[in-house]
């Protein structure tokens, strides 16, 4: 069956190292894939999901030892939330302030308790208590799966207006009006996880800039090819954007466009997923290089800092 919602979010962040260990001892997610970045082979790509990285669970970063860091504004992704059980609220209050990382105190957004938080780079996260939260399938770290984290809630996109961007949401990726809330909007795909788009409109407000803590872009899924297709031809024919070729990254196939309010966006392809070069099992271990990279191997590995 053909699912909508949020596929992957990808985001600039400082040191890999720092990156690895707060996504993985203090979140609990897995590294489910350390790559490169395909356009630029001398920087990470690390890849964060569920057990087996399925659409909806996917955080990704492209590190730099020395990134400066962004600004979040209008045009870009505001914050990224997490689902985790309701009744593990309280539980992850006491984790973050046992692991110093800063966060405020609970608060509400569209009837979910919402535990705001930042990682070492400042990337605004959230976790979101959910009622009906799936049965977790990671549980990595010292993060007990009761309270695992289950993939995404969705994101929150900062614009000057929502409207153009609403009709895309709602005429091309799968999703409808669920909610309003003050100034936001939130859009539902029916995904249980990544299912969740939130747009608030901010009118005139300073542009945000790229840089550690800043997310580059949203990607939202297609379950294949024909359905990737059908989804650009939409986009030029109906609301006249420009969008990029295909480009294989190896895990999905992707297109990306800049949508009408600014926010970099990627349709992504479900198939074939993380376990096309690398068994589940040992999943993010070894260093995966696609096909047009591997001859270079040797010179990546060498730029590339070391982690562990
Ligand atoms: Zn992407």
């Amino acid at each position: 069956m053909s699912e909508h919602g949020i596929h992957h979010v990808t985001a600039y962040a400082g040191p890999a190292q720092r990156n690895i260990d707060f996504y993985t001892q203090v979140l609990g997610l897995r590294l489910v894939k350390k790559t490169v970045n395909f356009d630029d082979p001398g920087t990470y790509h690390l890849y964060y999901g569920d057990e087996s990285g399925r659409p909806g669970t996917i955080l990704t970063f492209f590190p730099f030892d020395h990134a400066a860091p962004g600004r979040v504004g209008v045009g870009e992704t505001q914050e990224t939330a997490f689902r985790v059980p309701r009744a593990s609220i309280g539980w992850w209050t006491h984790r973050l302030v046992a692991k110093g990382v800063p966060h405020e105190a609970v608060a509400h957004a569209f009837g979910d308790p919402v535990l705001r938080l930042r990682d070492p780079d400042g990337t605004m996260l959230a976790l979101v208590g959910v009622e009906d939260a799936e049965e977790s399938t990671h549980a990595g770290g010292e993060v007990p799966p009761e309270h695992a984290i289950r993939g995404f809630h969705g994101v929150t996109l900062l614009l000057g207006a929502s409207e153009k961007t609403a009709a895309i949401l709602t005429g091309v990726l799968g999703f409808h009006e669920a909610a309003r809330d003050g100034s936001s909007i939130r859009f539902a795909s029916g995904a249980a996880q990544g299912g969740f788009v939130t747009l608030k409109a901010v009118g005139g407000f300073l542009s945000g800039r790229p840089g550690a803590g800043s997310v580059h872009h949203v990607a939202f899924r297609a379950a294949d090819d024909a359905a990737q297709e059908a989804m650009a031809k939409a986009l030029v024919e109906t609301h006249g954007l420009a969008v990029t070729e295909q480009r294989d990254r190896q895990y999905f196939r992707s297109i990306y466009f800049r949508e009408p309010g600014g926010v970099l966006f990627e349709i992504a392809t479900d198939e074939p997923g993380f376990t096309i070069d690398e068994p589940v099992e040992t999943l993010g271990r070894a260093l995966k290089l696609p096909p047009f990279l591997e001859a270079h191997r040797a010179q990546i590995e060498d730029v590339l800092p070391k982690v562990a």
